[in-house]
């Protein structure tokens, strides 16, 4: 990939670094067909490329983490026949490999952005962001664009919690201009976060958010391609920001179109019932599902998913 303006653009040699991919998912639900055709996809790459597979759990999500998801992803992915090098269940040379493990390394990124005057405590809510009428929409499910409004408004978090009786979430100010990489598989991609999504919260008055998390954990495991679906290209330009930020050099990044059902949507609940486990209930063999997931991805000839 082009490496975006203002980043490394000298990795290393490619024979010295060998390729690492990742495995990451949320315990937020059960595992069901779109991700489990997302880590196929990145699992046949790297088995392919000789790559290392990391799994890395990313439950700092907290209120959405369902307890015993963690445990079911894994032994689903297993059953799956889809298997990892690294991860909370075998250790590793990058362990730990659970987020909510890693929360100083995330603190120590913060303290270096703060250092740098590239993030700011911010006490705006989501309505209050909605409500701003100069607001135009950033990408899908990124809400309102924020209009700034907390930006040098505050000189410390502790005048932020005083003034406004809150607990400040913090952003990073997006500089102006565009953010341009070559997706693996998307091609070309510029975006000008300024624009789109405005400063981003890499902070949540909880805990770190995914966009500094996944960043500061990619970087410290040696990630070398980030393969994922394209819900998240649009998350991606904001990820190399904070690489510039923190002068990491960024990924590789090649994103998986979803699966969508009939109607065009992507695969959800709408759908019926696509955990991967109900079908084992069921009595459908892995190899079955994996051959229907392969056929999606048009590596074997197209079956029906009631023919599974
Ligand atoms: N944990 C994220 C998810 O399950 C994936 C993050 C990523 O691949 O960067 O949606």
């Amino acid at each position: 990939m082009s490496a975006p303006s203002g980043l490394p653009s000298q990795p290393p040699p490619a024979s010295q670094v060998p390729s690492r991919t990742r495995l990451a998912p949320s315990p937020t639900g059960a595992l069901h067909l779109g991700n489990a055709r997302t880590f196929l996809l990145t699992w046949l790459w790297a088995r392919n490329a000789g790559a290392g597979v990391t799994l890395r759990m990313e439950d700092i999500d907290s209120p959405r983490v369902k307890p015993g998801a963690a445990r079911e992803a894994l032994f689903d992915l297993r059953w799956l026949g889809i298997d990892w090098d690294e991860g909370p269940d075998l250790g590793g040379a990058f362990a730990p490999y659970t987020q909510t493990e890693r929360l100083a390394r995330y603190e120590e990124a913060l303290a270096k952005l703060r250092a740098r005057g590239l993030i700011y405590p911010c006490v705006c809510t989501r309505k209050e962001i909605e409500a701003s009428a100069s607001a135009p929409h950033g990408p899908e499910d990124d809400g309102a664009r924020y209009p700034g409004t907390c930006r040098g408004r505050f000189a410390t978090a502790d005048d932020a919690r005083k003034l406004s009786g809150r607990e400040p979430a913090w952003r990073f100010l997006a500089r102006e201009g565009p953010v341009s990489f070559d997706d693996l598989f998307a091609g070309a991609q510029s975006h000008d976060v300024s624009r789109s999504v405005g400063d981003f919260v890499v902070a949540r008055a909880q805990g770190p958010a995914y966009q500094l998390a996944v960043v500061v954990d990619d970087a410290a495991m040696g990630i070398s391609h980030v393969i994922r679906g394209d819900d998240l290209l649009s998350s991606t330009p904001r990820q190399l920001l904070l690489y510039e930020a923190l002068g990491l050099a960024p990924p590789a990044f090649l994103h998986v179109p979803l699966v969508v059902g009939k109607d065009g949507l992507r695969l959800a609940k709408r759908h019926g019932d696509t955990r991967v486990s109900s079908y084992r209930e069921r009595g459908v063999k892995p190899e079955r599902l994996v051959g229907l997931l392969a056929s999606w991805s048009g590596l074997l000839p197209r079956v029906q998913e009631t023919s599974a």
